[in-house]
């Protein structure tokens, strides 16, 4: 075992590492090149009797793992979306795991809750959302849509369900759009509804949904008997960051009484561009609202920011402390433990806070800007490529599209050329995209928002695939 001298021997070794690995990163092949079962294979069945030295563990840490790791922090990474970090947020994440502290409650650590709730203000104020809603951090978006659909649960049922569980009435229904993502239909699921109490309302060209249509299921909804309960608005769906109409769904909601939750997963780090803020018109009558600073606002995961409006009921959901054991602090303090599903916690506050120090909300809305640009003259050149289809509209720092060399080729060929296409550039191991369908065609996806990501990868990565694709010729 290491003492604390090796400690410091070993931390400062690992460091320079960290350095050199981020330096040089994008050498390195940006999809792990391994094939199913190697790197098992390569790890001992059974754990060391006695303890291993630090240098051998270390060596087979560059030896036997990183071969099988994909590298997220690549600038070359386009792929699904980012996931990423930056020196600031690392830096913190040193600290936060020194410290190692379990911020449940207040008293556990009055500091990260108390910067939790600081810098969560710093965000809502950031991506210009009203000062009535109030933040936490929750681990990822899918578990903060569970949390909002087990809030809009109990406060619809005063919190009944809770007690004594679903009763033979409790037929909700939920509303999202058919490219909403598939954490909304697994926090139906645990949640209790059932797959079945989700309605996925059909969309409009843009792939956006349709509020008219909305309306429809909820009325047909209603006369057969259901309760709706809620809606779920996809600002920046995954496949292509189509935009749900915030507004119309705002109506709609207040019309039927409906829990608003909006999942900005991906898209919300754009909000700190005020024009792009017409996306959130309608605001004030949203219940809830997600995005993820572990994707697109340089911080490492876990952190998800989600705030809600009615902090009583989400408490009064989540709350397990019975009346006689609360703390002194009680009331006068935020306990994180009663905001969500988890009781032991992270300090993540501290990461969030180092970036935004470090950058200042106008880097962080520069490098924002200059990804959403680099998209654009992406598209544009996709859009004048012979052989090309670029698809449209085309969102913020997504670019879709399509290798479709002869214009008659039948779906399956088009679909086959594509899919080709995209390994034969995965295997490169110099870029990684991945694929959604619309309407049915394989559509490449590029994400420009990778912390490192400059005009020039994009650009060799557009000559990478214009290269590819004609030897792929169909
Ligand atoms: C990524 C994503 C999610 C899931 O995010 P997690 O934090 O991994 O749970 C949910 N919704 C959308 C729109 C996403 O892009």
């Amino acid at each position: 075992m290491i003492n604390s001298q090796d400690f410091r021997r070993y931390a400062h070794e690992f460091v320079d590492w960290m350095a050199d690995y981020l330096e040089s990163v994008e050498k390195l092949p940006v999809k792990s090149q391994v094939s199913p079962g190697e790197i098992y294979r390569q790890i001992p069945d059974n754990p060391p009797d006695e303890g291993e030295p630090m240098d051998k563990i270390f060596r087979d840490f560059q030896e036997i793992i990183l071969p099988g790791m994909t590298h997220w922090q690549s600038p070359n990474y386009f792929a699904y979306f980012t996931a990423n970090s930056s020196y600031p947020s690392v830096l913190a994440e040193m600290l936060t795991s020194t410290l190692a502290a379990q911020c449940m409650v207040w008293e556990t650590s009055p500091a990260a809750a108390e910067l939790e709730e600081k810098v969560l203000n710093w965000l809502r104020d950031m991506i210009g959302l009203p000062e009535m809603f109030e933040g936490v951090i929750q681990d990822t978006a899918s578990t903060a849509t569970l949390v909002a659909l087990l809030t809009a649960r109990e406060k619809n049922t005063s919190y009944r369900i809770n007690e004594t569980g679903f009763q033979a009435n409790n037929y909700f229904r939920i509303y999202c759009s058919s490219e909403a993502h598939s954490s909304i239909e697994k926090g139906v699921k645990m949640a209790g509804f059932g797959r079945r109490a989700l309605v996925k309302v059909e969309c409009d060209e843009s792939l956006a949904i349709r509020p008219e249509s909305l309306i429809k299921c909820i009325q047909e909804d209603i006369s057969n008997g259901f309760r709706p309960l809620c809606v779920v608005a996809a600002l920046g769906t995954t496949g292509t960051l189509a935009i749900d109409p915030l507004q119309p769904l705002a109506d709609i909601c207040r019309e039927y009484d409906l829990w608003l939750h909006v999942d900005a997963a991906f898209a919300g780090t754009v909000l700190v561009l005020p024009e792009h803020r017409w996306m959130i018109e309608g605001i004030e009558q949203v219940d809830s609202f997600v995005f993820n600073p572990h994707k697109w606002m340089f911080t490492n995961f876990d952190c998800s920011a989600y705030f809600v409006k009615d902090t009583e009921a989400l408490v009064l959901t989540f709350e397990i402390l019975p009346e006689y054991l609360k703390t002194g602090t009680r009331g006068k303090v935020k306990d994180y433990r009663d905001w969500g599903v988890q009781l032991g916690r992270r300090f993540r506050a501290l990461k969030l806070w180092f970036v935004i120090r470090d950058y200042g909300v106008e880097g962080i809305r520069r490098k924002v800007q200059d990804h959403i640009t680099w998209a654009r003259e992406l598209g544009e050149q996709i859009r004048s490529e012979p052989g090309f289809e670029l698809l449209d509209p085309q969102h913020l720092s997504l670019v879709c599209f399509r290798y479709r060399p002869n214009a008659a080729n039948s779906p399956e060929d088009i679909n086959a050329a594509n899919m080709a296409l995209m390994q034969k550039l995965n295997d490169s191991g110099r870029i990684y995209l991945t694929h959604t369908r619309v309407s049915g065609l394989v559509t490449l996806r590029m994400v420009i928002a990778q912390t490192h990501v400059t005009r020039e990868h994009v650009q060799a990565a557009w000559k990478l695939i214009r290269e590819t694709a004609l030897e792929t010729k169909t």
